[in-house]
């Protein structure tokens, strides 16, 4: 279950609302490529159509871009290893820096999340589910 999150800097006033996690759908291997453009596609989908395909995990993080000062939702992939961590592919930021991106989801232990314009930790607030 995905969720709407709005995010409120207590300090500078910064806002933003944002659809954030993931669908039911996203365990399909079709439905998580269309998240991405062509070139990550073209890098992931033999890693999770493939016969050898060992299972991903696929959301929108939150992400904070301090050139562009401003926080978006950023399709993120981790796709499983036989005996390391997950290998995770995500786009970069329209301004081409890589992105920092952030867990929101409650059940995982909620993240410090910094503002993108003042560094002050942010407020995060569920308002609505998706899936
Ligand atoms: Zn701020
Ligand atoms: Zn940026």
């Amino acid at each position: 279950m995905g969720q709407i999150a709005r995010i409120k800097c207590p300090k500078c006033g910064y806002e933003s609302t944002l659809k954030l996690g993931a669908g039911m759908r996203f365990f399909d291997p079709d439905t998580a490529l269309s998240l991405f453009d062509k070139s990550i596609q073209e890098k992931i989908s033999p890693l999770i159509k493939g016969k050898t395909s060992i299972g991903f995990d696929a959301s929108f993080e939150l992400g904070i871009c301090e050139v562009c000062k401003k926080a978006v939702s950023v399709p993120v992939i981790r796709i499983n290893r036989p005996g390391s961590s997950p290998h995770t592919i995500k786009p970069t930021c329209e301004c081409g820096k890589e992105l920092p991106t952030y867990d929101t989801n409650v059940e995982n232990g909620r993240q410090n999340i910094p503002c993108p314009i003042c560094k002050t930790l942010l407020k995060i607030e569920t308002t609505s589910l998706w899936d």
